[in-house]
């Protein structure tokens, strides 16, 4: 069985949610490749690594997903276009820790761009279509919907019909209005920012705490407010949002956890964005 990190009565897990590759100016954007080169590794033609990591939230009351990974359903071609190194499996992972797929209760998604959002929708055995969490109440900010449903130009390329179709009219998704907390210390609250409805996820339980910031902090070299991804759609919000949220988590020693990063699944930090004490994958026993 694998050992999570313990959170209070907590346990995180980090599932195989996809490892694909960017282009790191294509991630950072405005940062110059002579310093963002030095807080992430990349190949030797500037592509760096991002995991997808969906990450199961072991509570009291119920089983959490936040995030879904890349989904089994990309072609040959998205494959190679999106340097696919290792694929989605999160059945495998859940059975490492005792679970399968119909005993998430909850799945919360921070947004809806395809590495989000897709492993919501999965191809079966019979190559057919199906939810992927069964039993799942998916939890989507309305702001978010919204988009999906009616995309502005740009959005239209990351939310793509084929992970979110199933979930259209559906009794299992929830449409938040801001704030929730379905389950006793798992609490979602809208930024915005990288996208018009996505949100952050806090985690409390037994006086210690966790914050995922989603993409907002996509992975550890993102700490400095002004370090925003190039796809952020609203980039000012989210600089407002990392401002007002980075600072009173570091003093509160919260675990900040990675959706996007293969070194780091989650992290303490200083107010000089040091980090003080780490989860990374070998922790992970398996
Ligand atoms: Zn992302």
């Amino acid at each position: 069985m694998a050992n999570g990190l313990k959170l209070g009565s907590f346990e995180i897990f980090w599932l195989d949610g996809g490892v694909f590759e960017l282009d790191g100016g294509c991630m950072f954007g405005v940062v110059p490749r002579a310093l963002w080169q030095k807080k992430f590794p990349a190949s030797d033609d500037d592509y760096i690594q991002l995991s997808n990591t969906p990450i199961l939230v072991k509570t009291p009351d119920a089983n959490v997903i936040i995030d879904t990974g890349l989904g089994n359903k990309l072609t040959d071609k998205q494959k190679k276009i999106f340097r696919v190194t290792e694929e989605w499996d999160v059945e495998a992972s859940l059975a490492r820790v005792g679970l399968s797929r119909e005993d998430i209760d909850h799945v919360i998604l921070t947004h809806c761009d395809f590495d989000h959002s897709g492993g919501v929708v999965m191809q079966n055995e019979a190559a057919e279509l199906e939810l992927t969490w069964p039993k799942a109440i998916h939890h989507v900010q309305r702001a978010e919907w919204q988009d999906v449903l009616a995309p502005h130009r740009r959005a239209v390329n990351s939310y793509w019909p084929v992970n979110l179709d199933l979930l259209r009219g559906s009794e299992l998704l929830n449409l938040v209005n801001g704030e929730a907390e379905p389950v006793v210390g798992v609490k979602m609250a809208l930024t915005g920012g990288h996208t018009k409805g996505h949100q952050a996820i806090w985690l409390s339980s037994e006086g210690e705490k966790g914050v995922h910031l989603g993409d907002l902090f996509p992975n550890h070299a993102y700490f400095h407010p002004l370090w925003i991804t190039p796809y952020d759609n609203f980039p000012l919000d989210s600089i407002a949002q990392k401002e007002k949220l980075i600072g009173p988590a570091v003093d509160e020693k919260q675990w900040f956890l990675f959706y996007h990063d293969p070194y780091l699944l989650a992290g303490k930090f200083d107010r000089d964005g040091k980090v003080v004490e780490e989860f990374a994958l070998g922790d992970q026993v398996r």
